[in-house]
């Protein structure tokens, strides 16, 4: 069994974290991060900011965010 190297790695990681990697493709990514501590570190950080990412709805602008942004789109518009 031949492991993937760290760039196919890199281009699997979302596709595994939506668990649609194939069997076997599956096999060799684990078997990168066991032999990769580069990678293994590189997973876990995408694990976080896409929990972290997941956690935050995309609408969630503050009160004042949204006075900010009309507040410059005012601006812009009254040129
Ligand atoms: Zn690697």
């Amino acid at each position: 069994m031949t492991t993937m190297n760290c760039a196919e790695f890199v281009g699997l990681v979302t596709a595994y974290l939506d668990e649609e990697l194939e069997t076997g493709t599956e096999r060799r990514f684990t078997g990168h991060i066991a032999e990769c501590g580069g990678c293994d570190v590189y997973l876990r950080q995408i694990r976080v900011t896409v929990a972290e990412l997941r956690r935050m709805p995309a609408h969630d602008l503050t009160d004042q965010t949204r006075e900010t942004l009309l507040d410059a789109f005012r601006d812009w518009s009254a040129r």
